[in-house]
């Protein structure tokens, strides 16, 4: 045994939550905070224990999930441990959901050092009625010693002390657990790679798996030429064949699974299942989104009957009282027309959160990163990617930041460039209006297809990128499933209303300001005050443009006043036509309006104006979101061109074809 005149290092090691810092407490006798999320434990605390007259220095670390540098976590921790310093490592484990920790477990078994399991929780597995078989688990895991403890309880510290203290040998997991025959090979040539430039290394079969995982950290560090023996990442084989083994321990270890536990297992065989879990996704939100429609649009049509009361009382009272005709227009074709027409979408929105926030809180949303995941990596993305994407659901904005959890730059910019093509829910209106007026009882499919759509120009922008890419990205997903869960009413009902008063707030100032700005736009001409928008400042510019809007079917001047103006709040799009439409010929309905200017306008243009409205450009608040994330103008700029050729291209496309069935 060696010396220690200051005492040894002991390093406590787990997945965020599995209670490290409870034991490291329980312990020292310290007062660390105890959390019950991820993320709180970011540095390492020391604290110093003295049992049976050796001195023991413990190291609490931040949680983590893996041995990868993508993290913060992950390379306090990693760092801290790959110290030489650490005589043991204490991999904390939360017995209650054992499956999950295990993957960080044989990672750590890995690195060839001295490892003491203490098996966290216990109160909990036993409180469940688990059972796990403490004689087989050591066994697959190289004969560690595995110490059952419950650190709230206080049970088993004795015991974990006295097995830090006497168990120094270093463990080698090859010798239960082994990777395919032809990755052994390669593992066993970098291992000799690497003896013959590093002879006093520690942990060469890490750092050979690691080389095989094409870790930039590890190959900086300790750079060897393997070009010959590493041709690609071989991660993914790596990981599938530490899950495969987790499962064996897992059917061969654990008994009595929880009800709750099993539960969440036997739905995951469905939602996350390899082959159905993508199809039942898409089923899943094509019933969010018939919900969203035909209920929603249910309860906005007596909105509505009471806004067209609204107009006519206000417009009975202004005349009353000799109120000035362009002040009449202004309130009530702008702003009441405006503002109020928008509000009308209220149920439509609500109820779409609503159903977000359930798939969110029930534990949904979890899995489809997962589901995604293959798709994804196909894609040269991460699963993870997709989460910002289904947030864009809701609003591009807090998906765009939350494209901060992706790991390097590039992910964060390529998920930055494809997010706003995710349907947010300010489009939602665009969709109900133009499907509801030109598509009749398919008007809820062809709104739906809308986010379909988005979400393959999204994918196949990604897909495109990573072709041209020279250095393939090497994501691998590690996402924690939590348990499914009755959703809780307290935190959607707070989710939605924070929503809903986002939704009220622009539409109180943006949307307030810009049908204000486009009723005057379209009020004022050379000639003053105009009665007739064709003749107004607007609609001189906007004609300029609209011709080049042909080959999309949507050169029509108001289509580019309306597009322009949507740049403030997508909404817009629906307030501009709302102006400028039931100025044309008043009393009629928006259709009539339309058609009576352009009777050539058909469900072919009303599809193509939908896919424009979908595709080009974002809004100003995600514009200015994404040049804060991205720290580029460059990069905003790029990406807003992008998106309006992809807009205009796409909906030449689509409107070409849909002409051929509309006639
Ligand atoms: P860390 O992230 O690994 O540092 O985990 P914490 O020590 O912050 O603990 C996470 C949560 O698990 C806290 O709510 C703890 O109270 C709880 N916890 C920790 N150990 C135990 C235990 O042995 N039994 C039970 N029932 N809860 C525990
Ligand atoms: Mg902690």
């Amino acid at each position: 045994m060696r010396e220690h005149p200051n005492g040894f290092h002991v390093a406590f090691v787990g997945n965020p939550n599995c209670g490290k810092t409870t034991l490291f407490n329980a312990i020292t006798g310290a007062r660390l905070k105890v959390a019950n999320w991820p993320g709180v434990t970011v540095e390492k605390k020391e604290g110093t224990v003295e049992f049976e007259d050796e001195k023991l220095i413990l190291i609490d670390t931040p949680g983590i999930y893996s041995l990868s540098t993508y993290t913060i976590e992950e390379k306090v921790t990693r760092n801290c441990i790959l110290d030489d310093d650490i005589e043991v490592i204490v991999n904390v484990v939360d017995a209650s959901s054992l499956e999950r920790n295990l993957y960080l477990t044989l990672q750590l078994l890995e690195l060839g050092k001295p490892i003491v399991m203490a098996l966290n929780m216990m109160d909990v597995v036993e409180e469940r009625g688990m059972e796990i078989d403490m004689h087989r688990l050591p066994e697959m895991l190289c004969d560690i010693p595995i110490v059952p403890v419950s650190a709230i309880k206080k049970r088993g510290l004795d015991i974990l002390l006295h097995a830090i203290i006497h168990h120094k040998e270093a463990v080698t997991l090859g010798e239960v657990f082994s990777y395919s025959d032809a990755l052994e090979d390669k593992i066993k040539k970098l291992e000799v790679i690497m003896a013959a430039k590093y002879p006093n290394h520690s942990s060469a079969r890490w750092h050979a798996i690691k080389l095989l995982e094409d870790d930039e950290e590890v190959s900086e560090e300790h750079p060897v030429d393997v070009s010959r023996i590493v041709d690609k990442s071989y991660s993914r084989q790596i990981i599938q064949a530490k899950y495969s083994y987790i499962d064996d321990i897992i059917k061969e270890c654990l008994f009595n699974k929880s009800a709750k536990e099993a539960g969440t297992d036997r739905i995951d065989a469905i939602l996350t299942h390899p082959v159905f879990g993508v199809p039942c996704f898409l089923i899943i939100m094509a019933l969010v989104f018939l919900l969203t429609f035909t209920l929603g649009d249910w309860i906005k049509g007596f909105l509505e009957i009471f806004l067209e009361w609204l107009q006519q009382t206000v417009s009975v009272l202004f005349d009353s009282a000799h109120v000035a005709v362009w002040l009449k227009g202004l309130v009530v074709d702008g702003i009441i027309a405006g503002v109020g027409g928008i509000l009308t979408f209220l149920p439509n929105i609500i109820i779409l959160f609503i159903a977000l926030a359930v798939l969110e809180d029930s534990g949904y949303m979890a899995r489809v990163a997962y589901v995604m995941d293959g798709i994804m990596g196909k894609l040269g993305l991460s699963g993870k990617a997709f989460l910002p994407m289904i947030l864009g659901f809701g609003c591009t904005v807090p998906a765009i930041m939350a494209t901060r959890a992706l790991e390097t730059p590039k992910d964060r910019r390529r998920t930055m460039l494809i997010t706003p093509f995710m349907s947010c829910s300010a489009r939602l209106p665009i969709y109900v209006l133009f499907s509801g007026l030109f598509f009749g009882k398919w008007a809820a499919v062809v709104s739906f297809s809308m986010y379909v759509l988005g979400i393959l120009v999204a994918l196949a922008t990604a897909f495109i990128a990573n072709l041209f890419d020279k250095k393939k990205n090497k994501n691998n997903l590690l996402i924690e499933l939590p348990e499914y869960k009755r959703p809780n009413l307290r935190s959607i009902r707070i989710y939605v209303w924070n929503k809903v008063k986002d939704y009220l707030t622009k539409a109180g100032t943006t949307i307030f300001i810009a049908s204000i700005i486009v009723w005057f736009a379209l009020n004022i001409g050379p000639r003053g005050f105009v009665g007739e928008p064709a003749d107004s400042f607007a609609a001189i510019v906007a004609k300029v443009i609209a011709p080049a809007l042909k080959p999309c079917g949507l050169n029509m001047w108001e289509v580019v006043v309306a597009l322009f103006a949507g740049v403030s709040a997508k909404e817009v799009v629906v307030t501009s036509f709302t102006v400028l439409f039931s100025n044309a010929v008043n009393g009629a309905s928006l259709y009539d309006s339309i058609k009576s200017v352009y009777p050539t306008f058909t469900a072919a243009n009303a599809l193509a104006l939908m896919v424009f409205c979908l595709l080009y450009t974002p809004c100003l608040a995600t514009i200015a979101t994404i040049k804060k994330e991205s720290e580029s103008i460059k990069f905003t700029l790029l990406s807003m061109l992008f998106q309006i050729g992809v807009a205009f291209a796409m909906s030449t496309l689509i409107f070409n074809i849909a002409r051929l069935f509309v006639g």
